[in-house]
């Protein structure tokens, strides 16, 4: 009697999703068990999460209730962490139970890295999760709210964002929004609040178009953000950041944002990793086992000229798309599919109106990079959901 596999998906962010969604749409009936583990019962846009963390944006449009994207009838969605992976007893380890795969792909996500910089664990705040954005945006509020009780702790009103990398200038760019929308319904004086960026290289968004980078530079100066380039931050504490420079900037809100890693559940199972990535096999599977996937910031691959892929959703969307190929596949005991990733551009926001972009071989900057932004948001919100969820989450205006 042959029993039907079991597939395990680990993760419902951007690689996860697209693989339950294409397991769903190219498995038979009965041909597989499929699961979703996912810590949340929601599927967040992490690459929108720099909007809610600055209170430019509402939590509700940056999530999504999962069983909205997959038919539960095809997959078992599992609300819980996952705690452990192991990989010789086919087991993942919950928070409140034990499955076991046949297949496995995991799709975890990545985790701040702090490089061992003392205080950040502590006193940083990380845009990750909805839970870590929400107190974000209202730890900013409450530091407003809190100076007009003690108008003698300046501080209250500083805002230090460590990491001018896309995530620090997308930050930064919708906090500068923002300031004077709070700084009227707190009374305070703009002149008084200061919103700092700090970066270890001599530039932001270091390797972007520099012509780019200037434009980007120059608009968010003009609005108000006070960049310190060229150095790193060496310390965090109760009281803000200790430079390389030796200098101190006194703040409150302390957001890091200089860097991600892989997860240290997929380091923990064993698997060979460069700080917390796997470097997975053409097909996307782990070293040496031809049951278990890797995709997204758990994964990592290299380009012709072997330098890494950057983590993004982008190639975490495409390797979701091939991965479920590949699981079928291997069910099927057909050919797998190598992945080729398809770079389609870079597009960073700079706040209301405002973006750059490299798509192809053309740079756009202003009000049309913009309207790119509004599009792959559009795109992806298509693509997991159709025109309903176009319409309930999307930014069209
Ligand atoms: P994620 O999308 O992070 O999904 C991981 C999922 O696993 C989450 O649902 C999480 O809740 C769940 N999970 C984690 N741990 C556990 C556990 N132990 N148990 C159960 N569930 C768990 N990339 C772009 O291409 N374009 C952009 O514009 C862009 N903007 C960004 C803006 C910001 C502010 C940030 C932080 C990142 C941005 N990125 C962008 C990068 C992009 O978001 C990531 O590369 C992408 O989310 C990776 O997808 P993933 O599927 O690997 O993981
Ligand atoms: P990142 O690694 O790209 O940037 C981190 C920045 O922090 C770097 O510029 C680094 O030099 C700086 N840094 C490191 N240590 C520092 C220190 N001690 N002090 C000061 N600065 C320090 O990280 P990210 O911006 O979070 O991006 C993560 C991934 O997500 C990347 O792959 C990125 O491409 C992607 N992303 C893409 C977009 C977009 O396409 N619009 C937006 C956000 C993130």
């Amino acid at each position: 009697m042959s029993t039907i596999p079991k597939i395990v998906i680990l993760g419902a962010g951007y690689g996860g999703i697209l693989t339950a969604q294409r397991l769903q749409k190219e498995l038979n009936y009965n041909e597989a068990d499929v699961t979703l583990v996912n810590r949340h019962d929601y599927h967040y846009f992490t690459t929108h999460l720099h909007m809610p963390a600055a209170g430019t944006d509402s939590i509700d449009r940056t999530r999504v209730p999962i069983s909205k994207l997959i038919d539960e009838f095809k997959i078992d969605l599992v609300k819980s962490s996952v705690r452990e992976i192991r990989l010789s007893d086919r087991k993942v380890i919950l928070d409140d139970g034990t499955l076991s795969f046949d297949y496995l792909v995991i799709a975890l996500g990545g985790e701040p890295e702090s490089f061992g910089i003392p205080g950040l664990a502590e006193h940083a705040f990380k845009i990750r999760s909805i839970n870590s954005v929400r107190l974000i945006r209202q730890h900013i509020e409450y530091q407003f709210a809190m100076y007009k009780t003690d108008e003698s702790r300046k501080d209250r009103l500083n805002i230090v964002v460590g990491g001018a990398g896309f995530s620090g200038i997308e930050f930064v760019a919708e906090l500068a929004d923002r300031v004077p929308r709070l700084c009227k319904e707190y009374d305070v004086d703009r002149k008084l609040v200061h919103i700092y960026n700090v970066e270890a290289a001599p530039t932001a968004l270091p390797g972007f178009d520099p012509e780019l980078v200037d434009y980007a530079m120059e608009l968010l100066a003009k609005k108000g953000v006070d960049f310190r380039l060229g150095t790193p931050i060496k310390e965090c504490t109760k009281e803000g950041v200790v430079l390389a420079s030796g200098e101190t900037l006194h703040a409150a809100t302390v957001v890091w944002t200089g860097g991600i890693r892989g997860n240290r559940i997929v380091e923990a199972a064993g698997f060979e990793t460069a700080r917390g990535r796997v470097k997975v096999d053409e097909y996307l599977r782990a070293p040496g086992l031809e049951n278990v996937f890797i995709i997204g910031d758990n994964s990592l691959m290299f380009n012709e000229e072997g330098r890494p892929y950057p983590p993004t959703a982008q190639i975490a969307m495409q390797q979701g798309v091939i991965c479920a190929k590949n699981v079928v596949a291997a069910i099927r005991g057909g050919q797998p599919r190598q992945f080729v990733f398809n770079h389609k551009g870079t597009v960073a926001s700079l706040g209301r109106g405002q973006a750059i972009a490299v798509v192809g071989d053309k740079k756009m900057k202003g009000w049309s990079a913009a309207q790119m932004k509004k599009l792959v948001d559009l795109r992806y919100l298509f693509i997991i959901g159709g025109i309903p969820l176009v319409l309930r989450k999307g930014r069209i205006f």
